[in-house]
């Protein structure tokens, strides 16, 4: 089940909300307004796509030496 970070934008209050499915209305804790604005998913990206830019030399993700 997918954790996601969302943040109020009436009152600025962040806060973590699981997420069970994808109709779930979210509401802020704090002043209850239903205008937030999701920040990121803790586990993976639903939708968006990756970018992987890997190493053409040594095809590592993450390469500090040959480039
Ligand atoms: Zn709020």
């Amino acid at each position: 089940m997918p954790i996601f970070e969302y943040k109020c934008q009436t009152c600025e209050e962040e806060f973590e909300k699981l997420v069970s499915g994808t109709n779930v209305e979210i509401s802020c804790p704090k002043c209850g307004s239903r205008d937030v604005k999701k920040k990121f998913s803790v586990f993976g990206m639903s939708g968006v796509e990756k970018q992987i830019s890997s190493c053409s030399s040594c095809n590592a993700t993450s390469c500090g030496s040959c480039n």
